[in-house]
């Protein structure tokens, strides 16, 4: 069959959204965003600080539209409704195989790949709604409310351990381990995969240790974890 005699393009009545995507360090090509899965409370101090019992209750969920992405070294417009913006740092896997009810045994093998990542919070509107017993989602799932740096391989990072730290404007905000993840990498996939089917382009977001604060306009945020990369945002 010739080229030219290809079905047609299915034709939208509207333009359909752009594909979010992250780069990837040291290729030209870019990874396609899904959809964006986070996990709560997944480091103890960090319950603690929330007003939470750190003890290990199965992990929760809560998500971020695709779209939400911002690209490392882009600014972050300060958002809308709120007046307590809180940077969360994070370690981020980008899922390349999928499936449900992964074991935690094969869950490293459908990892694509991590990469830093930033759940921004607007903390009052999500403490309102833990008050009212109201969704997360304008807390969380707003407009550029998940600055990522590049992703990397997942061959040669060993998620279970690594220093994860943020400094904003130079001092350090967060800093602790991966080691101290309540439910580690594995266990989330495994966990995640039962409620939902993961799939290619699935990003998880997995918990932010202790020491969340609010940042301001013109704050320069600068997350590392340690053989993964970095992420890099100013709030505008
Ligand atoms: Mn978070």
């Amino acid at each position: 069959m010739p080229d030219d005699a290809a079905l047609p393009a299915t034709s939208y009545v509207i333009p359909p959204a752009p594909v979010a995507s992250l780069p990837i360090k040291g290729s030209s090509q870019v990874f396609p965003v899904r959809r964006i899965y986070c996990v709560g409370r997944n480091y103890a101090e960090h319950a603690i600080e929330m007003g939470s019992d750190p003890t290990r209750e199965p992990p929760f969920y809560f998500a971020k539209p695709a779209d939400a992405v911002v690209i490392n070294g882009a600014d972050m417009p300060y958002p809308s409704v709120t007046k307590s913006l809180h940077h969360e740092m994070e370690l981020v896997v980008a899922i390349g195989t999928g499936g449900s009810d992964i074991s935690v045994a094969d869950a490293l093998k459908h990892v694509w790949g991590y990469c830093c990542g930033l759940d921004m919070t607007r903390r009052d509107i999500q403490n309102e709604a833990k008050k009212t017993g109201r969704p997360w989602d304008m807390g969380k799932g707003f407009d550029n409310s998940a600055p990522m740096g590049a992703l990397v391989p997942a061959a040669g990072v060993d998620p279970s351990k690594g220093l994860i730290e943020l400094k904003v404007n130079g001092q350090v905000r967060q800093t602790s381990d991966l080691s101290k993840l309540i439910w580690s990498v594995p266990e989330v996939i495994a966990n995640l995969s039962q409620l939902v089917r993961l799939e290619p382009g699935d990003l998880i977001m997995t918990g932010t240790p202790e020491g969340v604060a609010a940042v301001v306009k013109g704050d320069l945020l600068e997350g590392v974890v340690e053989g993964v990369g970095e992420v890099r945002c100013r709030i505008v």
